[in-house]
């Protein structure tokens, strides 16, 4: 079984998806390639030797510097075929989302997406991806010669195992494209995402209202994490779309999870019950958080927090 694994690139940074399916994939025991499309990565081989990748394909051609969905999907269902791969492997993040169903769609190949599990049975592929919003586990398999899977990002974590990359440069036919990105217009520059931050301080409806938000902002920034909102906040105007947790925002898998004045709707829940550690802050004992929480708090949010800003604040200095 040979798994080609998509490299995701932004910004001249390869992200950390890309490290986090390498590390999966060497557990198979399987070979596997990283093919990156439409632009020089610096370092890339140093880079990738370090996570244990042996052999890198670099794709060039006029014209991909530019993201295009049709177009990159066109050419990486090119790739599989004449790379003779039997499994896509890419990261269920925003481009996985995207990319994965039209290529899918192009070879007529079977798609697991935002799994949380893969491993090798025998010579067959065994998925685990939640669905119903959480509620359930579905044990998959995917009969068929190509295989596409995407992996929800932070599941599996990425540990170096040096190599020796070999990196080549191809070029392909560029085909025509229907849609091009033109531009990315990034929100508030150097915000760590959501579903790439190791920690996550997330706030909702008890905040009451977007002027207490420093007290998340504050102590987020001290535990080096990115801040999340519930889509009460979100709806209500405190918060940017792009930090909604959940069913109908983002997916997140941090290490740790602290939920400050949110419920735990089945929604939310939906969003970060795959989170290592969750601590929950919440006056109301019964609130459904403290179901899926290792820690729970139950306190006043306005007492509690600004008392764990001082006391980081403390061991800071
Ligand atoms: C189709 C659909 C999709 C949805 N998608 C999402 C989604 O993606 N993400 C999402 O989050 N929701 C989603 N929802 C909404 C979801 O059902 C909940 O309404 C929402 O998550 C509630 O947000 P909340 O926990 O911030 O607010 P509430 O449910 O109002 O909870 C506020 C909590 O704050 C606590 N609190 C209040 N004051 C304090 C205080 N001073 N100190 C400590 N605790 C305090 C309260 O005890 C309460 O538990 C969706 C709903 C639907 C129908």
């Amino acid at each position: 079984m040979k798994v080609l694994i998509y490299g995701e690139h932004r910004d001249g940074q390869i992200r950390k998806i890309t490290f986090e399916n390498i590390t999966l994939t060497k557990s198979l025991n399987v070979p596997f390639e990283v093919v990156f499309i439409g632009t020089d990565i610096p370092d890339a081989g140093e880079q990738l030797s370090r996570y244990g990748a042996e052999q890198v394909t670099l794709i060039k051609g006029s014209g991909l510097e530019k993201y295009s969905p049709d177009g990159y999907a066109k050419i990486l269902a090119q790739l599989v075929q004449k790379h003779e791969a039997d499994v896509l492997l890419m990261g269920a993040t925003a481009t996985g989302k995207d990319l994965a169903p039209r290529v899918s769609a192009i070879l007529n190949a079977p798609l697991a997406t935002d799994c949380t599990k893969v491993e090798l049975e025998g010579d067959q592929l065994r998925l685990i991806r939640p669905m119903y919003a959480g509620k359930v586990l579905a044990n998959v398999s995917l009969n068929s010669g190509i295989k596409i899977v995407t992996v929800r990002p932070n599941v599996y974590s990425a540990h170096e195992n040096p190599a020796d990359a070999d990196v080549r440069e191809e070029t392909v036919e560029v085909p025509d494209f229907k849609t091009v990105v033109k531009e990315i217009i990034s929100g508030a520059k150097g915000k760590l995402d959501v579903t790439e931050a190791d920690i996550i301080v997330s706030g909702g409806r008890g905040m009451k209202g977007p002027e207490n938000w420093h007290l998340i902002e504050e102590l987020a920034e001290l535990l080096g994490a990115a801040t999340g909102a519930s889509r009460a906040a979100v709806d209500a105007g405190w918060r940017p779309h792009d930090e909604q947790v959940g069913q109908t925002g983002k997916t997140v898998s941090p290490t740790l999870y602290v939920a400050v004045g949110i419920s735990g709707a089945i929604q939310h829940l939906a969003g970060m019950s795959s989170s290592k550690y969750i601590v929950a802050i919440n006056k109301d004992p019964e609130a459904p958080i403290f179901k899926v929480a290792d820690y729970g708090i139950v306190a006043d949010l306005f007492e509690v927090v600004p008392k764990m800003i001082e006391e980081l604040k403390k061991m800071k200095n």
